[in-house]
């Protein structure tokens, strides 16, 4: 991946690597957390569904009864190893759980506990499009933690209450270097990243319900300076919503630079509303977390052989699927990438070559015409009105010459409204034929030759172009069926 290396070479060199916002140069780094699909929670059977009644799903190790002990879920370490598998990383043979130190009403440990030193994913890499260019972001790690409470303050006047529900969910927090350049890289890493969780089974990546939440970490400097204070805007839970913040943010700090203040590292939130980002609190240091290892849980062993295991059931990745899309059927990376943002996507694509369509093209409507009208009407693939296997007819017909692509399209219209289903049924209902009867064609030949004089008089004397003209007056006038390159043989023949 020479991209990469050359992004790195430049920013080593201090060259920017992205666009420049009024002569600064934004570098941004990510810090996610996935909620892993387990049923229970991370270290104990409380039931981790959501939107249960406040406190009906924390169990005494959750409200850190006296006398309880944490016990490790096995399946939250198993998706930890899936990200890892997935990204490329360093599975730790042997992390180490850690405990973090607040104070928080949500938090009756009064401690979180977390990995710290020795995290369970180690490095890595995500990489994705962003419009044609390849981009990859490096990660740290990722490590396994627990989520705190949540304190409810809309349902009480004066006062707020506390629901432990969400108390000990596992979570994966996923930290990248700072490799970002703009707010569409950003945004473009983290539809990648949820495509990846997701992908993997390992989160249900439902960011209303708070399962896939990114803080954004933002600073900007003058090209070729050290990098500037970072701001980190906290818990963001919609794609739009981070593009919004970090935009505000970026132009908010070239703004306190330009009028001569310096900025703070502080952790801030978005406000929706406003559209604006405003400082939550002062950024605290690891020390003032005292970290240290936890002495309830013994360190986290990983052997090989699970690994393995873990490596022979996983799916088919998107990142290996489009380079078998590549390699095998001669696509774009560019397209290969369309086709794998999500597994039903890449099933259809699959599902219609499996049934004859050359991939080409196939990926040509999927990627065309059929994202544009699934993002027009908001739905995905799966409800998609025409199935594979008309859209392989369909293909097939363009293939062998049936279907010019303006016949095509209203076949496809046709299926895409369901006036009809089968793809030569269409043809013929709708008289989409091409015009293969060389008697009605040469008529029209004739009369457009007649009609067309000047263009005659200037092609036989030698002006190639004047040709076209011909060929546009033919197929219009037999309604876009004759085929254009049979129409240029004729008339070639015809004024020879
Ligand atoms: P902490 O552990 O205190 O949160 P880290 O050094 O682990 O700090 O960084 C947290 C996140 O901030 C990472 O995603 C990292 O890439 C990002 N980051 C670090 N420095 C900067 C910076 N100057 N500008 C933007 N992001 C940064
Ligand atoms: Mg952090």
């Amino acid at each position: 991946m020479s991209e990469t290396v050359n992004t790195f070479e430049a920013q080593q060199e201090g060259r920017p690597t992205g666009p420049l916002v009024r002569g600064y140069e934004v570098i941004i780094g990510f810090e996610t957390h996935a909620q892993l699909s387990t049923a229970s929670k991370i270290f104990s059977r409380a039931s981790t569904a959501f939107g249960a009644e406040p406190n009906t799903q924390a169990c005494a190790v959750d409200l850190a009864l006296p006398g309880t002990l944490p016990v490790m879920n096995k399946g939250a370490v198993e998706r930890a190893i899936k990200l890892g598998l997935a990204l490329g990383s360093h599975i730790a043979p042997r992390s180490v759980f850690a405990r973090k130190n607040y104070f928080y009403p949500d938090l009756p440990k009064g401690y979180q506990i977390s990995q710290f030193e020795i995290p369970v994913v180690q490095g890595g890499s995500v990489s994705f499009f962003l419009g044609e260019e390849k981009k990859t972001v490096r990660l740290v790690r990722a490590h396994l933690e627990e989520d705190a409470g949540k304190s409810l303050h809309e349902d009480f006047i004066g006062q707020s209450g506390i629901d432990l529900n969400r108390a000990g969910t596992p979570l994966l927090e996923i930290v990248t270097e700072p490799d970002m350049r703009s707010t569409a890289e950003a945004v473009a890493y983290a539809r990648e990243l949820h495509k990846i969780v997701t992908w993997i089974g390992i989160c249900d990546g439902n960011m209303q319900e708070g399962s896939f939440r990114c803080d954004a970490n933002v600073s900007v400097r003058r090209p070729g300076e050290k990098l500037g204070t970072r701001r980190e805007i906290k818990n963001l839970n919609s794609f739009k919503f981070m593009q919004q913040a970090i935009d505000y943010e970026i132009r908010w700090q070239i703004e306190e630079i330009e009028d001569g203040r310096k900025i703070e590292q502080a952790t801030v939130l978005f406000n929706p509303d406003t559209g604006e980002t405003r400082a939550m609190r002062a950024k605290e240091d690891s020390a003032d977390y005292r970290y240290f290892p936890d002495p309830d849980l013994p360190p986290l062993v990983i052997a090989a052989d699970w690994i393995e295991r873990v490596r022979s059931e996983m799916p088919e990745l998107p990142r290996a699927m489009a380079e078998r899309y590549v390699s095998d059927y001669g696509l774009s990376e560019y397209d290969a990438a369309q086709l794998t943002q999500s597994p039903s996507l890449a099933r259809y694509f699959d599902d219609a070559v499996k049934a004859g369509a050359t991939p080409k093209l196939a990926s040509n409507w999927i990627t065309g015409e059929m994202a544009r009208r699934l993002n027009a009407q908001e739905i995905g693939i799966e409800a998609a009105p025409v199935s594979a296997q008309q859209l392989a007819q369909l293909v097939q017909r363009v293939a062998d010459g049936t279907l010019p692509n303006n016949a095509a399209r209203q076949v496809f219209d046709a299926l895409w409204t369901g006036d009809g289903s089968d793809v030569d049924a269409i043809i013929e209902a709708k008289d989409l034929k091409p015009m293969n009867d060389t008697g009605a064609l040469d008529k029209i030949l004739d009369e457009v030759i007649a009609k067309n004089q000047k263009n005659v008089d200037e092609y036989r004397a030698g002006k190639e172009k004047a040709l076209n003209g011909l060929v546009g007056q033919v197929m219009k006038a037999s309604g876009g069926k004759a085929n254009p390159a049979q129409v240029t043989e004729l008339l070639k023949a015809k004024l020879a």
